[in-house]
């Protein structure tokens, strides 16, 4: 049935996800080619555990790492890609000496550096669906060119659209499926759609990280270690201290925002540290839908790749997914608000975004850099929100036109967050 807003115009239906479940049974036309950038890390690791259990609905076709050539490696002689990127030269050497050693028989055309990721990222059918699972600013590009190209893009990569959602939302909507887990929660409340016409509030909720509760004085002192034991989500080292720090609730804010078209005011956080509530949304009626489910992103990432469709996760016909456990309800709900005093990440993300401009990516860059200092032990865990905040005073004022206006302000925020690393070392 079509659906209609409240003046009785039309919904525009998104075009995203498989579709295959709704044309058939699962397999009836093969499974779906996936083209997976950055398969080495977490995500990526979802991914791959979701094609090795169900090969009749996903088949990875290409597939972009970094560095990690040891797991890529291994990745690549179990998938057999047609085609593989690395970071650069030296990468592709140590895979091709893998390959040969491993001697499975299979060598992939194997790509190198940012062009080589949207090689892959545009490669295969038009019908190939594309994983956007590279960690940080990197990940813009390759989204960029595979939604250029046509390709339905389940987009894990944050990053994406806090740099460049100002460009990508208007042309590229109908060929994005959230993947984040607070964004798929929203979009499967709204009954799988990114339009949120006539929605009062979306309720992202955050799990407070593993510093949830403790003194702002506390944190000056946390270690790495620390702030990488995250309570709830197992996930790759950036967005683990962004959790910490609330900076990824506050990127998830603008990633909200692009998503779902929101007016700032009405994207509300809240801390709900038991992470079942995926995050919800309130209705003018007053009436909220909320989702629940494991925290485990393989959920949300085959609720992506089968949309609209789901997948038997937890057998029901098919194949149980090894270690998906149903959600359990053994805990008490409790819902708080953020702490912004001890956690500033979160606000000056939500200030970068309402500021609009260049500040999205100063934020996001200067980001990047002060937490892969403060994983090195070069700067304390507050240094990592003076840095963001030093940054955002000094630049971001900037006007965007285009992209590779939001990757400019990104290198000159790098710059200068590294500056200022340097000023601070030996400090923590
Ligand atoms: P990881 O750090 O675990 O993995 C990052 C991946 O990106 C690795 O495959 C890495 O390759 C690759 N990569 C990083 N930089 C480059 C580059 N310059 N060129 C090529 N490849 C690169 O990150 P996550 O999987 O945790 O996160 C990925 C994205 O998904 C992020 O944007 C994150 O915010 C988002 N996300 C993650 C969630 C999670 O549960 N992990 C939840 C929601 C969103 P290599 O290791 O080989 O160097
Ligand atoms: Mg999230």
């Amino acid at each position: 049935m079509e659906q209609k807003d409240r003046t009785g115009r039309p919904l525009p239906q998104p075009r995203v996800g498989t579709g295959r479940d709704a044309d058939g049974p699962a397999g009836a036309r093969g499974p779906i080619d996936l083209a997976v950038l950055g398969i080495t890390g977490s995500i990526g690791a979802s991914a791959v555990s979701l094609a090795r259990a169900y090969p009749e609905r996903v088949r990875v076709t290409a597939m972009a790492a970094g560095r990690n050539v040891e797991r890529l490696g291994g990745l690549v002689e179990e998938f057999r890609p047609e085609l593989v990127s690395v970071r650069g030269e030296s990468e592709r050497g140590r895979l091709l000496e893998l390959l040969r050693a491993g001697g499975k028989g299979h060598c992939p055309e194997i790509f190198i550096g940012p062009e080589g990721m949207d090689t892959v990222a545009t490669a295969g059918s038009p019908d190939t669906v594309v994983l956007s699972a590279v960690s940080g600013a990197a990940g813009l590009r390759p989204t960029w060119a595979a939604l250029k190209a046509g390709r339905r893009v389940a987009l894990a990569n944050k990053e994406s659209l806090v740099l460049g959602g100002d460009f990508i939302m208007p042309a590229m909507k109908r060929l994005i499926v959230p993947v984040d887990s607070e964004h798929s929660a929203v979009f499967q409340a709204l009954g799988g759609t990114l339009d949120a016409r006539g929605v009062r509030r979306i309720i992202l909720t955050a799990s407070g990280g593993p510093f949830l509760g403790r003194a702002r004085e506390d944190l000056e002192r946390v270690t790495p270690g620390e702030a990488l034991a995250h309570p709830s989500w197992s996930m790759g080292p950036k967005i683990t201290v962004d959790s910490a720090t609330l900076l990824n609730k506050g990127l998830e804010v603008i990633e909200a925002r692009h998503l779902f078209q929101m007016p700032w005011d009405a994207i509300k956080v809240l801390v709900h540290p038991q992470s079942v509530v995926h995050s919800m949304v309130e209705h003018e009626d007053g009436q909220i839908v909320a989702q629940l489910g494991p925290a485990d992103m393989r959920a949300p990432l085959s609720y992506a790749l089968g949309f609209p469709g789901r997948w038997p996760l937890l057998g029901g016909g098919g194949a149980a997914l090894p270690g998906y456990r149903p959600l359990a309800f053994d805990r008490d709900l409790t819902f708080a608000e953020p702490d912004r005093r001890t956690f500033p990440c979160l606000r000056l993300a939500e200030e970068a975004g309402r500021s609009g401009g260049g500040a999205p990516a100063v934020l996001n860059a200067a980001g990047e850099v002060a937490v892969e200092a403060f994983l090195r032990g070069e700067i304390g865990f507050m240094a990592i929100p003076r840095i963001v905040s030093d940054c955002l005073q000094s630049l971001g004022a900037a006007r965007l036109y285009r992209i590779e206006d939001a990757l400019g302000e990104d290198l000159k925020a790098r710059a200068l967050a590294l500056r200022l690393v340097q000023g601070m070392r030996g400090s923590a």
